[in-house]
């Protein structure tokens, strides 16, 4: 994703946190440069993980506060694959119409898009009298590791 789009959620969450009276401190802002510089899903624990590694002092306390914030702004969205932590995707923002397969072993996720499923789904809900207003396809899947090796490369958090 470019840099741009990056910062553009950057400023608007920091705004969002201006307009709730909420203070930018050190440790929240650690986290908010840590969700907004990548593209990778996480969890809790490990956004704690990355967002000690610019600022050791991130304490769980402040990522598990700042995380419904995030997705109480819009731009990070909290995702439950069914495992027994949450997932969140920062990648709603520029992409709001992607899907996820994920391995069920090792929590890998690929992103995709399809214009076939979008108009598929378009079709289904025009038939049964709806207008999609979102839509999000997951998939639970093995990846290539676990088909090939019976066990996948790397393994969950
Ligand atoms: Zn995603
Ligand atoms: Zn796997």
């Amino acid at each position: 994703m470019a840099d741009l789009e990056r910062s553009a959620a950057k400023e608007k969450f920091l705004n969002f946190l201006e307009q709730k009276n909420l203070r930018i401190t050190n440790q929240r802002r650690a986290i908010v440069e840590t969700v907004f510089s990548t593209d990778q899903h996480f969890t809790a624990e490990q956004l704690l993980e990355w967002s000690r590694k610019r600022d050791s002092s991130v304490s769980r306390a402040t990522v598990y506060r700042t995380l419904p914030l995030l997705t109480e702004s819009g731009l990070v969205h909290e995702m439950d694959f069914g495992k027994d932590y949450k997932i969140y995707d920062p990648n709603y923002a520029d992409h709001p119409n992607h899907n996820h397969i994920i391995c069920d072993d090792c929590d890998k996720i690929v992103e995709f898009e399809s214009e076939r499923l979008e108009t598929l789904e378009n079709e289904i809900s025009q038939n049964l009298g709806f207008t999609v207003k979102s839509q999000q396809l997951r998939i639970n899947a093995s990846c290539e590791d676990m088909k090939k090796l019976g066990a996948c490369n790397k393994k969950g958090h």
